[in-house]
């Protein structure tokens, strides 16, 4: 059981959901839907993890398309996006693109899909230029 505490404007509500999962959908929603309003905060408590604060629809781990939580979201993911610009200097690793040139992307060099194992490996991203990803995307979408 998760349960999570609502704030908005200083009004309190508190609602609870079979699973963390359900809950992340819900207070997804819920800072959409109050987006407007600056004072607004959803604490998320859960059994495995503690409490959790939420004030920006972006930094829930729930993504509207699949239902299931966005890696792209995730701290983890967001965290070794950042080392693995550093390490590229922020430059495409193809062109040598730097960000002002171009917008830059951070590439799964083996993709998630197959290896999922090495999402979250450093050695297994490069920085590309959104050029470069494209085309090495398209590339990989022909091959299968
Ligand atoms: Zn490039």
């Amino acid at each position: 059981m998760t349960q999570v505490t609502y704030i908005l404007n200083g009004k309190t509500q508190r609602k609870q959901y079979v699973d963390d999962k359900r809950a992340h959908t819900h207070i997804y929603k819920w800072l959409v839907k109050h987006a407007k309003t600056v004072s607004k905060q959803a604490i998320l408590y859960s059994i495995n993890n503690g409490p959790t604060t939420f004030s920006r629809a972006e930094d829930v781990p729930y993504s509207e398309q699949n239902n299931t939580p966005n890696f792209y979201l995730t701290p983890q993911w967001k965290e070794l996006r950042v080392q693995a610009l550093e390490r590229d200097k922020s430059r495409c690793k193809l062109c040598g693109a730097s960000a002002s040139e171009s917008k830059l992307e951070v590439n799964h060099i083996k993709e998630r899909a197959k290896y999922p194992e090495l999402e979250l490996e450093l050695s297994n991203l490069e920085t590309l230029c959104e050029h470069c990803h494209q085309a090495k995307t398209s590339r990989f979408n022909r091959k299968t």
